[in-house]
């Protein structure tokens, strides 16, 4: 491979709080009525591959496997620079776990390529695997590169630094690619007027599982071999006694001050 020539990026549309519930029957998260955003570690991506796009004119690809309204994220994607955006959509994909959320999103590459390089988050802040990026490379036969904090294609390879504890490694790897990037790699941009527009105007192509021609029983539920068998909320039960009723600042830290000279840990 003389020149890179095509980048896609994985985004995941997750809801936009940290306090996602788990439906304690199904073990499924619960996502219905909740305002969804573009995974916030799947920005830094985006920004990678649309400054290759601006260094060496290679064509971005945004794809993203949700519901129909993962189209928002598609359109967020090509307003902050990408060229597409391709939603992969199917009732048959519902209930998959990673392996088969990775064999649906390998078949879209496959299906919308032949890619030089991929880039993903480094995790979703919903599911918080991490598994996704390593498992599409896997599925793909590409390098897996993880924890990328610097990324510079050249001819059939591609050179990277990986941010690895007290410092960080120099690497290469030969192309194609899938780089698991993290956030210390860049800033991303803010959305332009003129990109907003883009992205509300492009036409985002659909996925589906026929599209992607892969066995139904490597897809949803079926293709799903991680089972959650019971979900358990830990109790955060703490002994305590109230050793004062105090009503003011003064007389609390008094009575406390009592209380610890009297259980000898006066001035520790
Ligand atoms: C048994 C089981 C059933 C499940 N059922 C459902 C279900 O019915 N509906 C549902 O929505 N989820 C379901 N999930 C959760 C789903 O499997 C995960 O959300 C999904 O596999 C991604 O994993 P993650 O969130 O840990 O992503 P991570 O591995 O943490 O993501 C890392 C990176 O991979 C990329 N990525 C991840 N997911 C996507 C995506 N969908 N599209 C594009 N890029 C992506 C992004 O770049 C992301 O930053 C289920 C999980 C299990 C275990």
């Amino acid at each position: 491979m003389d020149k890179i020539g095509k980048v896609a990026v994985l985004i995941k549309q997750v809801p936009a709080t940290e306090s996602v519930k788990i439906d304690p029957k199904t073990g499924v998260m619960m996502r219905e009525g909740l305002a969804v955003e573009v995974n916030p570690l799947d920005l830094h991506a985006i920004e990678e591959a649309v400054r290759l796009k601006e260094s060496l004119g290679v064509h971005v690809t945004a794809v993203t496997m949700g519901p129909p309204a993962a189209e928002k994220a598609a359109r967020f994607a090509v307003a902050m620079g990408c060229d597409e955006g391709v939603v992969v959509s199917d009732r048959a994909f519902a209930g998959s776990d990673t392996l088969a959320t990775s064999t649906v999103l390998a078949g879209a590459l496959r299906k919308l390529g032949p890619f030089d390089l991929a880039l993903a988050g480094e995790r979703a802040t919903d599911g918080e695997t991490g598994q996704v990026g390593p498992a599409v490379a896997a599925l793909l036969d590409f390098s897996v590169l993880t924890y990328v904090s610097k990324l510079e294609p050249r001819q059939g390879q591609v050179a990277f630094e990986r941010a690895i504890e007290g410092g960080h490694e120099r690497l290469l790897a030969p192309l194609p690619a899938l780089a698991v990037v993290v956030k210390e790699i860049n800033v991303p941009r803010l959305c332009t007027l003129a990109g907003k527009l883009r992205g509300k105007k492009a036409e985002i192509r659909n996925l589906s599982a026929a599209d992607l021609g892969l066995p139904a029983e490597r897809l949803g539920l079926a293709g799903s071999p991680t089972k959650v068998v019971r979900v358990d909320y830990p109790q955060v039960v703490r002994k305590g006694r109230k050793i004062s009723a105090a009503e003011n600042f003064d007389d609390a830290v008094l009575a406390l001050e009592k209380f610890l000279k009297n259980i000898g840990l006066e001035g520790v």
